[in-house]
Order: C-alpha cells, then sequence, then structure tokens
C-alpha cells in the first residue's frame, strides 16, 4: 500500500509526538507544506526554527483551508475542545487523526463533535515517546520499529484508514488495529500503570527522606544506582499529558492497580514467611520473560 502524498498537513500541539510525526513525514519526502496550530507562543516558534513546521497560526479557518490531513497531539483531555473548533472549517476531503494514549474518551469526543465528519476521523495511537516534551524533544526516527494501534469506528471511510496506516508505516512504525475498550484495557496495564507506579515510587523516596528529617530528597537520591534510575525515568514525562491520561482512563487504571496491589501483597508475604524458594522462582520466571522480550525486540 503506497502513502498518499500530503500537499498540507496541520499538526495541532507541536510536541515530541506531533513534531515527530512531522519530521519523519518530511525526512520520507511524503508532505509540501506542515502548518502547527499551538498554544505557548515559544514552543511555536523553536517548532519554525526547528524546521518542523513551515508556518504556525492560531486561525483554524486559516489552517485547515486545503490541509488533506490534521493530526491532534495536544493531551487527551483537549480533543473535545479542539474537534469543536476545528469543526465548521474542516472541508469534506480532510482526513482527521489523533495520537492520544486513551482511546474511548477519544472516540466518545469526535461522536459528539465531528458530526457528519466523523467518517474521516481515524482514531490511532502511536506506542512510542520518551520522557521529554515539547517541539525541542521531537526527533524523525522516534515510531522507527515501534507499534501504532489504530481504533477504526465503523463510520470511517475505508480509504481514509488506510491512508493513516499508510503514513504510519512511512514514519516507520508497524500497524495493527483493536477496539477501543481492548486497547484502554491493554494500555492501562502496559503503559499507564508502569507511570503510576514510577511517580508512586518517586513520592515513597520523598517521603522516606522527610522521616530522615531530610527537607531536600537528593540528600538520599545522591547514593541511587540505575536501579531507581532506570524505574524512575518516565517520572519527568509532561504532568499535563499523564493527569489526562490518568483521568481519562481511570476505571481500567483503577482495575489495574488493584490486581498489582495483590502481586505486591504476594511478594510480601513471600518476604514475611523467609520464602526463598517463592521468590527465586518468581524472579527466573520474570527474568526468563524479559530475556525474551529484549530478545524479540532486538531480532525484529
Ligand atoms: P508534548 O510534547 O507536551 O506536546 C503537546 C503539545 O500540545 C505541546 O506543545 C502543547 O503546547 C500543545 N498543546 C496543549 N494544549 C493545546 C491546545 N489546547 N491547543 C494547541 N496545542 C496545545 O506532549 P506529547 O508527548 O507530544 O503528547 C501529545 C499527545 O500524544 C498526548 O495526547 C499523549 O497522550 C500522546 N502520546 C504521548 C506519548 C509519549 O510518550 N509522550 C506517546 C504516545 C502518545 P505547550 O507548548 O504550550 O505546552
Amino acid at each position: 500500500m503506497t502513502s498518499p502524498s500530503i500537499s498540507k498537513l496541520v499538526i495541532v500541539g507541536v510536541g515530541l509526538i506531533g513534531g515527530s510525526f512531522a519530521l519523519a513525514l518530511r525526512r520520507a519526502k511524503l508532505v509540501d507544506h506542515i502548518v502547527g496550530i499551538g498554544r505557548s507562543p515559544e514552543n511555536m516558534q523553536r517548532a519554525l526554527e526547528l524546521g518542523i513546521i513551515d508556518e504556525q497560526t492560531s486561525d483554524f479557518s486559516v489552517a485547515l483551508s486545503g490541509a488533506n490531513f490534521v493530526l491532534l497531539a495536544v493531551p487527551v483531555k483537549q480533543t473535545a475542545r479542539i474537534m469543536q473548533q476545528m469543526r465548521p472549517y474542516l472541508e469534506d476531503h480532510t482526513v482527521v487523526s489523533d495520537v492520544g494514549s486513551t482511546k474511548q474518551n477519544v472516540v466518545q469526543a469526535a461522536r459528539e463533535n465531528m458530526g457528519e465528519h466523523i467518517k474521516r476521523f481515524i482514531p490511532a495511537h502511536p506506542i512510542a515517546g520518551t520522557e521529554f516534551s515539547g517541539a525541542e524533544a521531537a526527533f524523525p526516527e522516534l515510531f522507527q520499529g515501534k507499534p501504532v494501534i489504530l481504533t477504526p469506528l465503523q463510520e470511517n471511510d475505508q480509504q481514509a484508514v488506510d491512508d493513516i496506516a499508510a503514513l504510519w508505516r512511512s514514519c516507520g512504525a508497524w500497524v495493527s488495529s483493536m477496539q477501543p475498550t481492548q486497547h484502554d484495557q491493554l494500555l492501562a496495564a502496559i503503559s499507564h500503570l508502569p507511570h503510576i507506579l514510577a511517580f508512586s515510587l518517586m513520592q515513597h523516596i520523598c517521603t522516606l527522606s522527610q522521616t530522615m528529617n531530610e527537607d531536600d530528597p537528593l540528600a538520599l537520591l545522591r547514593f541511587a544506582g540505575s536501579s531507581l534510575d532506570d524505574m524512575t525515568r518516565i517520572t519527568a514525562s509532561s504532568p499535563e499529558m499523564w493527569r489526562d491520561i490518568c483521568l481519562e482512563n481511570r476505571a481500567a487504571l483503577l482495575t489495574q492497580i488493584e490486581a498489582y496491589q495483590q502481586e505486591l501483597s504476594a511478594l510480601q508475604q513471600m518476604l514475611a514467611n523467609h520464602d526463598g524458594e517463592s521468590l527465586q522462582k518468581l524472579f527466573s520466571a520474570m527474568r526468563a520473560i524479559r530475556q525474551n522480550w529484549v530478545a524479540s525486540k532486538n531480532n525484529s
């Protein structure tokens, strides 16, 4: 399937994900002109300086005139409001997609705000990222070898779905499809829970330092090695983005937190019982799974 060539691409939210998508399509020579719509003028100026976008505007009527594709790459809670702002100026042929980390809420926002244009709104989520944000953090290789999940709707135009899939493949990603509910349950376990654990682990270290009469957690953290570093890298991520993801996928995330608490309690029990055999069995099994996972990533 060949990628569509785009004469005008609009990126709403020119940060890590939106900026990287623009750079990847630019590198694949699939786009002539990129317009950015953003929030802070500083970030938009940086996006222009870095050559991520060719033009910036805060006016949707200007941005959407003659646009082939629009990518929504803002924190998920902004989706409905942006759709309301865009809707009057969307031309019938324009394909719209998003990159939101939660999908049921995005689909609901689209059904409530996109009207007839729902046929050309294709929900998507690239499973790629770093802990950095803003245009400065964008780079064209971000999606190389990474999955992108589409959650197409029954109302969708099949050509628009195929075009979005082809564009993501041109960015180096591999594409799969699932239902929005399935997506949100899966991501709650493999992405949203790990972020909650990292934030709470860092919080735990801060509380611990206070109980040791150390106001500054750095007094403890300067002794930390790569284990804590690895486990808390993602706490450097955008707080606004993660607040929205947690709240928008609240039910599935609460289920995962409860299930995880049971795993932690089981481990706590093994420790309380001096049960070295069970600990070693669990550690060995998990090490093997981790090794297989890393090997499969290296071979793909
Ligand atoms: P980011 O680097 O913080 O970029 C988001 C950009 O959106 C920022 O530049 C922000 O502007 C702008 N923005 C916020 N509200 C806006 C509004 N109302 N109108 C226009 N622009 C607005 O975040 P990101 O990592 O690219 O995340 C963007 C989306 O991708 C989120 O929905 C997230 O769930 C999803 N996602 C993230 C990752 C990841 O690992 N980071 C992975 C997959 C999907 P300011 O410059 O003013 O802040």
